[in-house]
């Protein structure tokens, strides 16, 4: 799904869940959401998938960009599991005796 298209539907859907006729932001609740927030960020399937989406206005999308921590805090950011560049062996406890 091209991603101008999943970002329409998801405001169509948000708007829907809050009532009204126009989606409003989802951290003030007082503003229209125009942008999208990506929660786990918007690599491969994550650009498209609604799932994590968040609709915000632009202000909230500002303030989540520029605290992060903040933004984790509340839920509005989640950062995906690490993979630890280098981990090291579990060790082998056992051979195998068979
Ligand atoms: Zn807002």
């Amino acid at each position: 799904m091209e991603y101008a298209e999943a970002r329409s539907k998801f405001f169509v859907s948000l708007a829907k869940e809050q009532g009204s006729w126009l989606a409003r932001c989802e951290v003030c609740r007082r503003r229209a959401a125009t942008d999208v927030h990506h929660i786990r960020g918007r690599e491969g399937d994550l650009l498209v998938n609604p799932a994590f989406f968040l609709g915000v206005c632009r202000r909230c999308h500002d303030r989540i960009e520029h605290a992060p921590q903040w933004a984790a805090s509340q839920g509005y950011t989640m950062t995906r599991n690490r993979i630890p560049e280098e981990e090291p062996c579990p060790e082998v406890g056992r051979t195998s005796s068979g």
